[in-house]
């Protein structure tokens, strides 16, 4: 067994408890791979294991892992989700070979994104990131501002809205972290009572996992439970 194997099983594991502590099916929650700063090989290792969706954080690192892996796997049903801060000026490669785009926080980006979908492709798959803890978290939309942002994303033609993603600041206990998660969970309640059909809340990482499923996560994206520690940005 590969070590990128093994660690799979592990995060499932965790899942699988998670799930049954919080009364719920393991079937709910996707595990999304994060591979940023992992070579197209793990990506193909993951591959090999089982695991078909895979997070990217930035564009370039991103895309040219897309390519390189449909050279390598020109067969797999890969799924690739953009899950990083997102500027105006790279939004088309984004619109272009991601499936996914987690990140989205402002109506700009998201006009740019279904302007730039291109025809052939099925419409981007989007999650809104807010930022429900304010402060040092710098990214995501403000909860006040979620909804009119949510509505004007639902009519652009070439987005499909799925969600929420939130990243929390890290808490020092189960329920804090669970609490802040769950402030997520009860904004996307809220704009699903407004009709909005969403069926995607994006929480929890290697550290958290549980206590997002706790809170009703439907995706965690995990990168060190599956790939292993990464090394510093420099
Ligand atoms: C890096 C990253 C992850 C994965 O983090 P781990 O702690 O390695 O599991 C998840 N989501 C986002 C947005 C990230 O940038």
């Amino acid at each position: 067994m590969t070590t990128i194997e093994g660690n799979l099983q592990q995060v499932h594991e965790r899942l699988a408890r998670a799930c049954r502590a919080a009364a719920r099916d393991v079937s709910e929650v996707t595990l999304l791979a994060v591979s940023k700063t992992f070579d197209a090989d793990a990506v193909c290792l993951a591959l090999a294991a089982g695991q078909h969706a895979f997070g990217e954080n930035y564009v370039q690192e991103g895309t040219e892992k897309i390519a390189a892996l449909r050279l390598l796997r020109p067969h797999a049903a890969l799924q690739w989700h953009c899950i990083g801060p997102l500027q105006s000026n790279k939004t088309r490669p984004v619109a272009e070979h991601f499936d996914w785009v987690q990140s989205v926080d402002r109506l700009k980006i998201a006009q740019r994104l279904s302007e730039q979908r291109p025809a052939n492709l099925p419409p981007l798959q989007v999650c809104l990131q807010v930022n429900v803890d304010g402060g040092a978290n710098k990214s995501g939309v403000a909860p006040d501002a979620l909804a009119e942002l949510a509505m004007a994303v639902a009519r652009l033609p070439r987005l499909q809205l799925r969600g929420l993603m939130c990243i929390p600041e890290p808490a020092p206990d189960f329920g804090t972290q669970r609490d802040l998660f769950l402030r997520a969970k009860g904004l996307f309640d809220q704009l699903n009572a407004q009709g909005l059909g969403l069926d995607t809340l994006s929480l929890g990482m290697s550290d958290d996992l549980e206590a997002a499923v706790a809170a009703g996560s439907t995706m965690v994206r995990v990168g060190r439970g599956v790939f292993g520690s990464r090394p510093a940005r420099s």
